[in-house]
Parts: structure tokens; C-alpha cells; sequence
């Protein structure tokens, strides 16, 4: 989070559309922070994207097309259903280049579903870390905060926005939540 993750991301999409590749991006329903038809960095840039609700709907779309499909991009996969690893798997198989962008850790540092087999199975793997809030080191973990402070493990999601925020944090002044 907070690692210009989105900004790399689009980057790379927009590098195999310049080089005339048939590209189709992705995007789990559940993001929809600035769009719902658009991936859009926090720095503006912005990609058009299909807004699916499971791993079958991109492989009955990539199936569907009937041109050549060369690159198949999905953003959030940490929020997708676990089939998505063996679908991007299957189309990497097929000769498709699969990217996938996704957070590797939730706050509790504890690896995120598909992130971590992803980091098995892909060819390359880009590693992004932003700038701790507390020190301005390497940060590497989200810390979540409640009301101004760590939040427990358990803690509710608050939805009242300003009272429940996320931030960068390097390893050193992360707190793991009890
Ligand atoms: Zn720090």
C-alpha cells in the first residue's frame, strides 16, 4: 500500500499496448475507490478495466475472444477467489502473459490469499516498498489504524472514514496487532 503499486501497473500495461498487443485488464468488483470501469492510480493515471466478481468470469472472457489474446493484466488478486491462481496459471500455460498486481501482506503481516502463491509460480516478480509514515525508512508493512492507534487484530472495520486509516511502515516501526 502506499508503494505506487497501481502507478507501476498501469506503466506496464501501457508498455504492451504501445507494442500493439491484444491486452484485456481486470478487476475485482470490490475496488471501487475512484471507478468502476477504470484502474486509476493515486498519482492520476488511469487504465480502462472489466469489473468481474470471480476467476471464472476472466477465463469465460479470455476464452470468448475470438482475436489472439496476448496479455491478460488483473489488479487486486489479493481480492479475488483462489481459483484465480490456477486460471492465470492455465493462461500462462496457453502463452498468454499474465500480470497479476497485488499487496503481499494484510496489516496483521500475515501473507495474503493468491499474492503468496503468485510469488511462487510467476517468472519475475517486481517488489515495490513505500516510505515508512513514522521513521521514512523501507516500509515494507500496512499499519492499520483505529481512532489513532494500532488496531488489534480483531478490531471491527470502522466505517466512518477519517476514524479507520492504513499506513506505511517499515519493519521496525510496525506493531503487530495482539
Ligand atoms: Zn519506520
Amino acid at each position: 500500500m502506499f508503494a505506487g503499486k497501481t502507478e507501476e501497473f498501469i506503466r506496464s500495461i501501457r508498455r504492451y499496448t504501445y507494442a500493439q498487443f491484444n491486452v484485456l485488464v481486470f478487476k475485482p468488483e470490490i475496488d471501487n475507490r475512484y471507478s468502476d470501469e477504470k484502474i486509476v492510480s493515486h498519482a492520476g493515471a488511469s487504465v480502462d478495466a472489466i469489473t468481474i466478481n470471480s476467476s471464472k468470469e476472466i477465463d469465460d472472457k479470455v476464452r470468448s475472444i475470438k482475436e489472439k489474446v496476448d496479455v491478460v493484466a488483473i489488479d487486486e488478486v489479493q481480492f479475488i477467489d483462489e481459483g484465480i491462481v490456477k486460471v492465470a496459471c492455465d493462461m500462462a500455460d496457453r502463452g498468454i502473459i499474465v500480470v497479476v498486481n497485488g499487496l503481499d501482506t494484510d496489516f496483521k503481516a500475515d501473507p495474503f490469499k493468491n499474492v503468496d502463491k503468485f510469488l511462487v509460480q510467476a517468472e519475475y516478480v517486481k517488489k515495490l516498498s513505500a516510505i515508512c509514515r513514522v521513521c521514512g525508512g523501507n516500509a515494507n508493512r500496512t499499519q492499520r489504524i483505529v481512532n489513532g492507534n494500532p488496531a488489534r487484530k480483531d478490531e471491527p472495520i470502522i466505517l466512518v472514514s477519517g476514524n479507520d486509516h492504513y499506513e506505511a511502515r517499515c519493519r521496525h516501526c510496525y506493531i503487530k496487532p495482539k
